[in-house]
């Protein structure tokens, strides 16, 4: 059963067979987990050639492969490097195509760990970086220098999820030869796909619903055929690779991703939609909510929402945010996401500068996780009691 039978069918079928072929090894459901540095060759012309499948551990194994030409299928991508972190998956790309002199363009509603690298590591380097306005849209023309190489993207944002026009900024960027990136973190291959829309490399925290339990780091990045070759010779020679337990545990996760996103997706909407009542509610920052500013882009683009988003409380600040986490008792106070278990963390929106926006309280990120939703609104209308108290 090669990724090709599979073509064309439901995604929930494609998640239960994609990446490895069970009659490639004996018949067992899941690719072996092969632990590896040295692979041995039969006699020294096949070593001197490099004349088979494996070399050595840091180029690939079964498993790893087994993950690749899953998110290849789901991505449509020409390949996929495996990092050993989300942040890695975004910091892999980054090397790859930028150079000192360069120019980058990256959305000013990042991930702040991307941030951070940029204004760190890039900036060493000699690499120059402009934070644009996440809805920038078409406009991103008129940032484009002779020497921009990269544009970074990531919608919905992280933390206040505004959903970016990726086609517009994707057409304007390859019409002046950038390369065009997207961290798709929140949408999974299964609700957006980048590449279909102009982008070049789709990037994913796989510690997030790919992997889905809290356990696991690691990263992927999914390039199309023009950027494939330079994004690979680029992890190999930076001795990039992943782990085969975290590789394998990945695997087993896309295998129920559907059911969980579906789920997750729909409890976080149900529960938007009753936060969007509730007093001491300023607004919600879900894009699926007809309220939300980036609603009509995130309809023409996105196959269905994902189970993470904000509120803003009416008023207050970091005691109010901090009486509504502290009355909080199934909600864990955690970073990261895409568990089973629901999240929530006061957001802190520091180094933001042309999207910095202005608030009416302090902004509270919430994961659903799949708690059963009346449970979960209880302990959030606890929260927010509590917050209310703080006020008066
Ligand atoms: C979590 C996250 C990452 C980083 O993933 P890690 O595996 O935690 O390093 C990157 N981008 C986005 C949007 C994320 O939410």
């Amino acid at each position: 059963m090669a990724n090709e039978t599979f073509t064309g069918k439901g995604v929930n079928t494609r998640l239960a067979h994609l990446g490895n072929d069970p009659r490639g090894f004996h018949g067992f459901i899941h690719p072996p987990v092969v632990h590896a540095s040295t692979v041995l060759f039969p006699d020294a012309a096949t070593m001197a050639g490099r004349a088979q499948k494996y070399t050595y551990g840091t180029h690939g194994t079964p498993t790893t492969d087994a993950l690749t030409a899953a998110l290849d299928a789901l991505e449509g991508s020409a390949g996929t490097v495996l990092t050993p972190s989300g942040l890695a998956a975004v910091t892999v790309p980054l090397l790859a195509f930028l150079s000192a002199g360069d120019h980058v363009l990256i959305t000013d509603s990042v991930y702040h760990p991307t941030r951070r690298f940029a204004d760190t590591v890039l900036a060493r380097m000699g690499v120059e970086i402009t934070y644009y306005d996440p809805l920038v849209g078409a406009g991103i023309a008129g940032l484009m220098k002779p020497n921009t190489k990269v544009v970074f993207t990531e919608s919905p944002a992280s933390n206040t999820f505004e959903v970016q026009d990726v086609p517009a900024i994707a057409r304007e960027a390859r019409a002046r030869d950038a390369v065009v990136m997207m961290d798709n973190t929140w949408a999974t291959p299964l609700l957006f796909r980048p590449l279909d829309h102009g982008v070049d490399i789709s990037i994913h925290a796989l510690t997030k619903y790919p992997a889905g339990h809290s356990d696991v780091l690691l990263g992927s990045v999914s390039a199309n055929e023009r950027s494939w070759g330079r994004l690979h010779a680029a992890s190999e020679a930076l001795g990039n690779c992943a782990a085969p337990d975290d590789s394998y545990q990945a695997l087993r996760g896309l295998r129920t991703m559907g059911v969980r996103l579906a789920r997750h997706g729909e409890a976080a909407l149900d529960i938007a939609r009753w936060l969007e009542g509730q007093p001491g509610v300023a607004r919600v920052l879900h894009p699926a909510l007809e309220s939300f500013p980036g609603h009509a882009l995130w309809k023409r683009d996105f196959s269905g929402s994902s189970g993470i988003f904000s509120i803003v409380l009416a008023g207050g600040g970091r005691q109010e945010a901090h009486a509504f986490l502290d009355a909080l008792s199934i909600f864990g106070l955690g970073y990261s996401w895409g568990g089973y278990e629901s999240l929530a963390v006061h957001v802190n929106l520091d180094g933001r500068t042309v999207g910095a926006g202005s608030w009416e309280g302090p902004i509270l990120r919430l994961q659903i996780g799949l708690e059963d939703v009346a449970d979960l609104k209880a302990d959030i209308a606890a929260g927010l009691a509590a917050a209310a108290m703080t006020r008066s």
